[in-house]
């Protein structure tokens, strides 16, 4: 089957884009996600501060991406989860692997790219010597 979109990566920005793309009309559209859950960074930011432009209301990280998940549950939008996107190539074929399904090729009509951003390690910063025991990155300190 041909998705009628692809969308790479299930954080705030794959979400929005997903649900945007059924409430347009397109039919058949995947979420690929690489990691066991959607909602990407939001996950770790626990504070409040989410949700008022969008929900009118002071929400964590993880319920601001529940909502979202919540509001796809009434479409039919698809979701892989635990399934990284190795390659895409010219002709709309997403080469995915996951540990479930092995190594697959599926193809799109169109792919939207919501991968984010990660914080770089002091070693691909270059930053020479060695790492306080105990000094973690934003992230991992709020995983
Ligand atoms: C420590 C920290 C604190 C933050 N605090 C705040 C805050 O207080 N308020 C605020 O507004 N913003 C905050 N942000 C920023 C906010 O989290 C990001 O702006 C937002 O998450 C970006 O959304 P996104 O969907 O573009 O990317 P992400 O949330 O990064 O989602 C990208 C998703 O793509 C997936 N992915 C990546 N590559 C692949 C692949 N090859 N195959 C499959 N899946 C893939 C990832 O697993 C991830 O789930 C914070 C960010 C960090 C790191």
């Amino acid at each position: 089957m041909t998705y009628d979109l692809i969308v790479v990566g299930g954080g705030p920005a794959g979400l929005a884009a997903a649900h945007s793309a059924w409430q347009k009309g397109l039919k058949h559209i995947l979420i690929v996600e690489r990691d066991k859950e959607l909602g990407g960074i939001l996950n770790q930011c626990i504070h409040n501060g989410f949700g008022l432009h969008r929900f009118k209301e002071e929400l964590t990280g993880p319920e601001y991406a529940g909502r979202f998940i919540e509001m796809l549950k009434s479409t039919e939008v698809q979701v892989m989860l635990d399934t990284m996107v190795l390659e895409i190539n010219k002709d709309h074929q997403v080469h995915v692997i996951s540990a479930e399904k092995g190594y697959q090729v599926l193809e799109a009509k169109s792919i939207v790219l919501a991968m984010g951003c990660r914080e770089r390690t002091r070693g691909a910063i270059g930053i020479p010597g060695d790492r306080p025991a105990g000094v973690f990155t934003a992230g991992s300190a709020q995983r």
